[in-house]
């Protein structure tokens, strides 16, 4: 009978829990504001986690990484206060942008999928995407309906996080799909986008250098651009590989790593 009731109101850690509750209250003499305010507690945590686990899963992000396992020693290009000011929730809400700029391995993806993180934690809805899964899946919709959705799924998410942007060349079409994501985001919510090439190339990825232009203006309106440089961390400390003749299996695996990624 209790667990139809629960049921139906959709108190789902309630129904798992009521009991031990019951018997802890009556072993503990605790009171009935105690008791009611502990058994509902309990059900608001449980929603707030799963919310977070949801957000989790909903976000796709490649790895989970947070800023306290980054170490900012090895990129003093990259100011801690800064990153971390990008961590409230003022980067969704002012439109806020973030543009990460680096050779592979100095930990723009790291960063990001951190901030993604802590804006999970905040409450807000995140997307990680590989900038190249993205056109491709553009390019792939013939029906401009379907692309009108997917532009607005975009446009809805609070952190949109466009990973290894420009890494490969480009289709034709990928300057107008970004110009839309951006300009549709553009003052309303949070932007991370990772890059192997400085601003100044975008407009030869783009294939357009006004489309290019008024992309960058955009997002930097309110955002902020950092360029990384220094040794991989993915390849930290085995330099003397690189400069010797007996390459590691494990650098190789690295090594053609580093080419797909950088086209
Ligand atoms: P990028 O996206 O620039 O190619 P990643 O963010 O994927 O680099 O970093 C590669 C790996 O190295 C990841 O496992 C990441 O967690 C780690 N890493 C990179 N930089 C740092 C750093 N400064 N501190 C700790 N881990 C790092
Ligand atoms: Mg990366």
């Amino acid at each position: 009978m209790m667990e139809e009731l629960l049921t139906q109101l959709k108190l789902a850690r309630i129904r798992e829990v009521y009991q031990d509750w019951i018997d802890k209250a009556s072993k503990e003499e605790m009171s009935y504001a105690d008791f009611l305010h502990g058994l509902l507690s309990d059900e608001v945590c449980a929603r707030g986690e799963n919310q977070i686990k949801r957000r989790m899963k909903q976000a796709c992000f490649p790895f989970e990484k947070t800023i306290e396992q980054f170490d900012f020693s090895l990129r003093p290009e990259l100011k801690r206060q800064v990153i971390l000011n990008c961590m409230d929730e003022t980067f969704v809400h002012k439109g806020r942008s973030l543009v990460l700029i680096g050779p592979p391995g100095t930990g723009k993806t790291h960063v990001s999928i951190s901030v993604g993180i802590k804006m999970i934690q905040l409450g807000y809805n995140v997307k990680f995407v590989m900038a190249q899964g993205l056109i491709n899946d553009y390019v792939g919709m013939k029906d401009t309906g379907d692309r009108q959705e997917l532009l607005n799924s975009l446009a809805r998410v609070d952190l949109l996080i466009i990973d290894e942007f420009g890494y490969l060349p480009h289709d034709k079409e990928a300057g107008s799909l970004f110009y839309q994501v951006i300009s549709d985001r553009y003052e309303k919510n949070g932007t991370i986008i990772t890059s192997n090439k400085s601003l100044r190339s975008w407009a030869e990825m783009l294939h357009d250098s006004s489309l290019a232009t008024a992309l960058i203006d955009r997002l930097m309106h309110h955002g902020e651009v950092f360029y990384l440089s220094g040794e991989s961390y993915r390849l930290r400390g085995k330099k003397k590989y690189l400069e010797g003749d007996t390459p590691s299996a494990e650098l190789n695996l690295e090594m053609s790593d580093c080419q797909v990624k950088t086209g």
